[in-house]
């Protein structure tokens, strides 16, 4: 038996379990198939006694079943999680003893785990569940302790309403038992929760058990059976599409447990998630529980602590979002810029934008994630913690980047809670009166400063950029940028270093680039004594920056010398613990 992860989407994964030479697509159900609950026809994953190529059971520490040939979930032996330590460090050493390619885990005792298992099932999973701190804390511990490579079996769990969830938690099986449970209330699972059958007059379902007007147990079930699959498969293309937080949020908002999870995850765990989220992305689709989510916070905590504001930049000019993204592709900031582009020193203007959930972005770092792909109801309504983030947030910034003088473009219910700077906003930013207002307090402040060429001021964008994206210049002094925003180049003394990717908004670089990137030993990645031409295969990595995140660019090194450049597909921790899996997807490679 094996696991690898083959695609990560913020804390989540897709992963294919090979089990007696079937191979499975993870997160995946578990099937309960007996001779009484027959599995659906669609299931390929069986948890079973009677089926060969099924994984079966053998019973608990009190009432042990002979055992099975293959793969087997060892006997267990569990005390309920509230039990003290000690008890749970007894059961340690007897689950460890009978652990194979299975094991069965408490949270509350990791410390003695069997390496060679391959799936981990997390004890008292079903009582761990309706305490939303307890079941997070436990699969946090869980985790942390048995690492990526490790498939995570959370038994009992598995209703369509808590997929999303539970793969957000890094669980990578759940089972069909909930299914069969509900079925026998009478009760049919959909993704966004459960209902009696009294109360489903119409049915809104049409598979193709619902398509028949009988009731019955084994009709709810298939429809059970139907919804957890339906969202199963919504689940895994929400990963593939890096959209999966999305879809957590929207269940989140027809079930308060599950969005007091999210809550939890968010306020107290944002390393965990934030080292396995990886700097690339879908959609970020914003609802309330977006303000905290990983990528947003660590766009916020980089603008703080690694982004640098373009040196020529003096004057700070405070501008709103467009529902259009880039911004600057948007019309109210084309009315912006002109008026900019009008005053005498365009080039000492920084335009930067106050926004929720992000809070505020320079204009150099629209076209990054998630700047550029997030879309949220704009009411003109800021909640108060939206209100206390952005002004915590503009606070630390102009206390780190310092200017001469700030204009103030915000509409009137911003500028009242954001209340610095000469205020030039009446009515509607791009209304006649405010772009003269804005083109007047630009023309006065602009005076005085020595004129900056755009060429000058292009370099600094990219320096900028460059702080955010690997906290620190790498760029020597003398470098040119040529070509059109935002697919710029980066050249210096006749050598291409770089270029900046729209799309991704960030620098990709070229041998030479990486080479300065080595020099300070940012994002490297040393590899075993060869020059990879398609891919780095976590087996040939022997150490990496711990702040490279999946889709990060990075350079390869062995001993001192750069061997290729490309983009990680995992996390630098995930690469230096795994012994499979491409590290790193090479662009270019040492001749
Ligand atoms: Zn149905």
């Amino acid at each position: 038996m094996r696991f690898e992860s083959i695609k990560r989407d913020c804390t989540s994964r897709i992963g294919k379990l090979e089990i007696k030479g079937k191979e499975i697509l993870t997160p995946s159900i578990l099937w309960y198939s007996s001779e009484r609950i027959k599995p659906p026809l669609f299931s390929s994953f069986l948890l079973s006694l009677e089926e060969s190529d099924a994984i079966s059971h053998s019973g608990s520490f009190f009432y042990p079943m002979p055992e099975k040939k293959g793969v087997s979930i060892p006997p267990s032996f569990v005390h309920p999680y509230a039990f003290p330590p000690e008890l749970h460090k007894e059961e340690e050493s007897w689950n460890r003893e009978h652990a194979g390619e299975i094991q069965i885990i408490s949270p509350k005792a990791v410390d003695e785990i069997h390496e060679d298992t391959t799936i981990y099932v997390l004890s008292n999973a079903r009582e761990l569940f309706s305490n939303p701190r307890n079941f997070i804390r436990a699969v946090v511990d869980v985790r942390n302790r048995i690492g990526y490579q490790k498939a995570l079996y959370a038994p009992g769990l598995g209703e369509p309403s808590h997929i999303a969830i539970l793969s957000y938690f890094t669980i990578d099986i759940f089972d069909s038992i909930p299914l069969i449970e509900k079925a026998r209330m009478g009760i049919y699972l959909f993704p966004e929760g459960g209902y009696s059958g009294e109360n489903l007059e119409e049915m809104p379902c049409s598979c193709p058990a619902c398509r028949e007007e009988e009731r019955s147990f084994s009709s709810i079930l298939e429809h059970n059976y139907y919804a957890a699959f339906s969202e199963l498969k919504r689940v895994r293309n929400a990963i593939r599409n890096n959209e999966l937080r999305n879809l957590v949020e929207s269940r989140a908002a027809s079930q308060p447990e599950i969005a007091s999870m999210l809550r939890i995850m968010d306020g107290e765990y944002y390393r965990f998630q934030e080292e396995r989220c990886p700097v690339s992305g879908g959609r970020v689709i914003c609802s309330p529980l977006s303000l905290k989510r990983s990528d947003i916070e660590r766009f916020r905590r980089r603008v703080i602590n690694r982004y640098v504001k373009p040196s020529s930049a003096k004057i700070l000019l405070l501008l709103p979002c467009s529902a259009k993204k880039p911004y600057s592709y948007s019309k109210s900031h084309s009315a912006f810029r002109r008026a900019i582009n009008s005053c005498k020193n365009p080039e000492v203007v920084h335009e930067v934008i106050v926004t929720s959930p992000l809070g505020i972005v320079p204009m150099e770092l629209e076209m990054i994630y998630p700047a550029a792909h997030y879309d949220i109801s704009v009411t003109g309504e800021w909640s108060l913690d939206e209100r206390e983030m952005v002004k915590k947030q503009l606070d630390l910034y102009v206390r780190k980047n310092e200017y001469d003088a700030v204009i103030n473009h915000l509409p009137e219910e911003m500028a009242e809670f954001i209340d610095i700077g000469e205020k030039t906003c009446r009515g509607h930013p791009v209304s006649a009166d405010s772009i003269e207002n804005l083109s007047k307090a630009l023309d006065e402040k602009v005076m005085g400063y020595e004129k900056i060429t755009k060429n000058a001021r292009r370099i600094e964008n990219v320096k900028s950029i460059i702080s955010y994206q690997f906290g620190g210049n790498i760029l020597p002094e003398g470098c040119r940028v040529k070509g059109k925003y935002p697919n710029y180049k980066i050249f210096y003394r006749g050598k291409q270093l770089g270029m900046m990717v729209g799309s991704r908004g960030m620098v990709s670089l070229t041998i030479e680039g990486g080479e300065m990137l080595a020099e300070k030993g940012l994002y490297c990645v040393e590899i075993e004594d060869f020059v990879p031409h398609g891919s780095i295969f976590a087996i040939g990595v022997k150490d990496a920056d711990r702040e490279i995140r999946c889709g990060d660019e990075v350079v390869a090194t062995h001993d001192g010398e750069v061997r290729a450049v490309g983009v990680a597909e995992m996390s630098g921790e995930e690469m230096v613990e795994s012994s499979r899996g491409i590290a790193v997807k090479v662009r270019h490679h040492k001749k």
